[in-house]
């Protein structure tokens, strides 16, 4: 596993003359591993899969990736887009929780975990404060059409007047919202994108986001969306 990992890595560090290049950055860090499932898996663990399934999705369409964090050990979230720069595109993927209030107790194999099946779905942030955010925009709505196309389900929550921030829409309908302050989407030189592919603390949802099956045709999904909208820019 790790051999192949490392392959598509080493892959991401040549670019094919004039081929488009994505930067693919795994959210949280090995140190920091973000949110913690219903049955207790780290958020920064579901993040390391999808986005190598993802950057092989994106060769395969003849694009470049270059990795980001795909080791877990990037010593800041400004080393992020930092690292990205020459890049055409950036996404960070990651997995969602949800607020504490809507948390509820639970045991699974024994041990008490927390889980909330209120919420579930995928949802991708942009930036006002993004130097290209009309691409941000436009990329973000392909890889949301082009998941519910393939019948994913977008997250429908992060606007609700009662959640403690609420996010303005930005295409309610391909679950796109404006997260201005996000440092990957802000403090940058690229067009980018943050990628909730749903809510880990859903028990439902943790299943399918830890099924192979499920991961790989979320990345192909993301992929044609992605590669759609870069290639007609
Ligand atoms: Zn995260």
């Amino acid at each position: 596993m790790l051999a192949s990992w490392s392959a598509i890595a080493s892959l991401g560090a040549f670019r094919p003359a004039g081929a488009t290049e994505v930067a693919v950055d795994v959210g949280h860090t090995l140190t920091d591993r973000g949110a913690v499932s219903a049955r207790g898996k780290y958020e920064y663990d579901f993040n390391a899969v999808l986005a190598r399934r993802l950057a092989s999705e994106l060769q395969a369409r003849g694009l470049a990736v270059r990795p980001i964090n795909f080791d877990g050990r990037i010593e800041s979230l400004v080393a992020r887009p930092q690292q990205a720069i020459g890049s055409d595109f950036f996404i960070a993927v990651h997995h969602d929780s949800v607020q504490p209030h809507l948390l509820q107790k639970w045991e699974w194999q024994g041990v008490p975990r927390t889980y909330s099946d209120d919420h579930a779905g995928f949802a991708l942030f942009v930036s006002h404060e993004n130097p290209d955010p009309a691409t941000s925009l436009r990329c973000a709505s392909a890889i949301g059409a082009h998941l519910r196309r393939n019948g994913f389900v977008p997250a429908t929550h992060h606007s609700d007047p009662s959640s403690i921030k609420p996010r303005q829409p930005a295409d309610a309908e391909n679950a796109v919202y404006y997260y201005d302050k996000l440092v990957v989407l802000y403090k940058t030189t690229l067009p980018a994108v943050l990628f909730e592919a749903g809510v880990i603390k859903n028990r439902d949802e943790e299943l399918l986001l830890d099924n192979p099956g499920y991961q790989a045709r979320m990345a192909d999904a993301i992929a044609t969306g992605l590669a759609a909208c870069l290639y007609v820019r």
